[in-house]
């Protein structure tokens, strides 16, 4: 996919199957089984998607994933399945000829185990960054909160995921709204936590957002009402998706799912006074 001098290239980390209460929140079983049915242990499957954006001055690429991480213990207790047909990301990267050397930066939109996972792996027996040249970049107030843990948040935030990108020297946190590179910001989304942020594609006139944990389904940028029950903060959450759901669609912009697993990029149209997501690639 392109827009205009910049190339966007889908990759994926592969499908988590994870209780489908945790994403749909609120929205009682009855109804959300009827877009996304669950299995025999009421889990659904969530894409572990992410995005390299390259252009003229940089590979950029955008989440990790979950890395290889979870032992049969933690999946069992937290009823997760975790499927890899191609195998993980690392191996969708070179099936689009991008190794890990070639990754100038990698942005974070934020560092739950699932978005950062894959940001370390384990070589000779120590946890390495994976992208050995890369900067990675993350909001300072996320990597604040994922080091003042609760027992509300401490099932998601691993050290080992993010704290060796710090001792390599190869961490940049940053404050607020913040220019990567030509055509590339990063933009404040408070909600799901504290310190998310999206990924704004601007070239030419056209406009593409990867929109990380704000809307994990294309449902749940159609619908304001249904968040997910991650969410630290889920009315504010609510607050960005209003801001989002209006932006998106006065601009026409494509918009990269990262969990969802039927539509992969979208616009938002409206369609008798509702917001509808127009699948543009399909999983
Ligand atoms: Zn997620």
């Amino acid at each position: 996919m392109k827009i205009s001098d910049m190339e966007l290239l889908p990759v994926t980390d592969g499908t988590v199957w994870n209780d489908g209460g945790g994403a749909f929140g609120l929205v009682p079983k009855t109804t959300w089984e009827k877009v996304l049915p669950c299995d025999a242990f009421n889990r659904i499957p969530m894409a572990l998607r992410g995005l390299i954006i390259r252009t003229p001055q940089a590979t950029i690429l955008v989440e990790t994933g979950m890395g290889d991480k979870i032992t049969p213990e933690m999946a069992a207790l937290n009823n997760v399945r975790l499927e890899r047909p191609d195998g993980w990301l690392v191996d969708s990267l070179s099936s689009h000829d991008v190794s890990p050397d070639d990754v100038d930066i990698v942005l974070l939109t934020h560092l739950h185990s699932d978005h950062s996972g894959g940001s370390t792996r384990m070589i000779d027996g120590q946890w390495v960054p994976t992208f050995p040249r890369a900067q990675y970049w993350v909001q300072a107030r996320e990597w604040e909160d994922a080091h003042q843990l609760n027992e509300r948040t401490r099932g998601t935030y691993f050290d080992i995921n993010y704290d060796p990108l710090g001792q390599a020297g190869q961490l940049r946190l940053v404050s607020g709204d913040t220019v990567v590179t030509d055509g590339v910001r990063l933009v404040s989304a408070p909600g799901h936590t504290r310190g998310m942020q999206i990924v704004v594609m601007e070239s030419g006139e056209q406009t593409a957002v990867f929109l990380g944990d704000v809307a994990f389904f294309h449902w749940q940028i159609e619908r304001l009402a249904w968040v997910s029950a991650y969410d630290i903060d889920p009315i504010t959450n609510i607050e960005t998706k209003r801001f989002w759901q209006k932006w998106l669609s006065d601009r026409q912009a494509l918009i990269f799912f990262q969990h969802d697993p039927f539509v992969i990029a979208g616009k938002l149209i409206t369609q008798n006074n509702r917001y509808k997501i127009e699948p543009v690639l399909r999983a």
